[in-house]
């Protein structure tokens, strides 16, 4: 379905890349996502799944390096073009595009040394089967929220001590603990970047960032997760028995851990406000679609004014929500780290994910009985709306540092 991006600089290219994106997202994407919604999480990647035939042609077309830059083999995207093409693709499903970006290792790899750019970003990047799956494993059992919020107080308690910890042993660290259901890819991942305590007398912020490969002795990982929504991303817990891993692993340490995480959460966060999007506007055009069709009452429902601003008001938060989320997401991918501005990150993806919840819902709504059937997309796009507001930081924990910026740092000085 065409829109109006309300943007007069498209160039060529990056209107061909939204349609290969779109073309993508409606021909495989989606078609997959809904077997894989209907099947249980241990069929999910069951190696006759269809998951797999989705990871297979995502990698061929390049989907899962869009953000990489040329020079290591990735798609050298600017930070719009990647917005535009990852929204097109979360219209296809929020989970599978989740799938696609579990590879924070090698992400986090390009920030490191050489070896670890050698070993990890160039070798994903490269990857055209799939076969490269990374993961980010920060969460834990009883370590959650807190462990995402940098910058706050709390994440400064020493009393907080956890479930994952690495100490150094001569040439080697060693890791022990487990890491939550949560993480995403976690079953079938490849590789890892660990985010672990080393120095409990700072509590999460005496963390560290380790990328390392999961094949090592010691590893072990959980049964897959089954949830409510976004039942196409596997999930599962990754459990650490004593796992010695050289301390070159080791990209960040606890002297730097804690400004690392919010620089790196600040461009994670608004990539998720710009997912949520693209699954706002698959249910706004749900909606419309079915509308259009439906006679009720003697006319069909888009004569009805009611749902015509009913249909007003979810396009209203569609729109609204992408230009926050690009905005947000290209200032904090293109400045330095250190000008990243977290309660944009924030800003964007609360709002996105509360409006891909409420516009999912709204769409139900419009639709009747119809919208809580199965026979019907909306039911599914709701229940993935819900995991988004948890997903990568509970929006409640994430206004709360949010809130605590805002009111310290506002307004923000431009730098001249
Ligand atoms: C789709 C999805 C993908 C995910 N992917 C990953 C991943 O790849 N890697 C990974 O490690 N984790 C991942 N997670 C985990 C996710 O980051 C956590 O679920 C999230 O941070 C919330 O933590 P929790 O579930 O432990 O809830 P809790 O932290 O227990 O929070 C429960 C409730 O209490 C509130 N709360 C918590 N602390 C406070 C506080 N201090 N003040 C006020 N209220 C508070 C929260 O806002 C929330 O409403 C994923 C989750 C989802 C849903």
């Amino acid at each position: 379905m065409e829109y109006f991006d309300l943007n007069m600089n498209l160039t060529e290219d990056d209107l061909a890349l939204k349609a290969h994106a779109n073309k993508f997202a409606r021909e495989v994407m989606r078609p997959i996502s809904i077997k894989l919604d209907q099947m249980t999480p241990e069929e999910v990647i069951a190696p006759e799944s269809p998951f797999w035939d989705f990871m297979k042609i995502a990698y061929e077309k390049g989907y899962h390096k869009l953000q990489f830059p040329e020079v290591f083999g990735g798609g050298g995207l600017s930070p719009f073009q990647v917005a535009l093409v990852m929204e097109e693709l979360a219209w296809g499903s929020f989970g599978l595009t989740l799938a696609l970006n579990t590879s924070l290792d090698a992400a986090v790899a390009m920030g490191g040394t050489e070896e670890h750019i050698k070993n990890f970003t160039i070798p994903y990047c490269q990857c055209k089967d799939g076969s490269y799956r990374g993961s980010w494993a920060i969460t834990e059992p009883d370590h959650g929220s807190d462990t995402l919020m940098a910058n706050y107080p709390s994440f400064r308690d020493p009393n907080i001590k956890a479930q994952c910890r690495a100490r150094q042993d001569g040439n080697e660290y060693v890791i022990s603990g487990q890491k939550a259901a949560w993480v995403s890819g976690g079953t079938i991942a490849t590789s890892i970047l660990l985010m672990c305590q080393i120095d409990s007398s700072k509590g999460h912020a005496g963390g560290g960032m380790f990328i390392f490969s999961l094949d090592r002795p010691g590893v072990s990982k959980g049964k897959p997760w089954n949830k409510i929504g976004s039942r196409d991303l596997n999930q599962g817990e990754i459990f650490f028995d004593e796992v010695r891993v050289p301390k070159e692993a080791l990209v960040v340490g606890p002297e730097n851990y804690e400004a690392a995480l919010g620089a790196h959460l600040c461009m994670t966060t608004p990539m998720v406000g710009v997912w949520a999007t693209g699954l706002a506007r698959a249910g706004f055009e749900e909606a419309l679609s079915f509308a259009k069709e439906r006679v009720q009452g003697g006319k069909p429902l888009i004569d009805h004014p009611t749902i015509q601003v009913k249909l007003f008001n979810m396009f209203q938060k569609v729109e609204a929500s992408r230009q926050l989320c690009r905005a947000a997401f290209i200032y904090n991918w293109t400045v330095p780290a250190e000008k990243r501005i977290p309660e944009y990150a924030m800003a964007a993806k609360t709002f996105a994910t509360q409006t891909a919840l409420d516009v999912t819902s709204d769409a139900i709504q419009v639709m009747g009985g119809n919208g809580l059937s199965k026979e019907y997309l909306v039911e599914k796009l709701f229940r993935d709306a819900r995991t988004s507001l948890i997903c990568d930081g509970a929006n409640d924990t994430l206004s709360l540092v949010g809130g605590y910026n805002v009111t310290r740092y506002y307004p923000r000085k431009a730098d001249v």
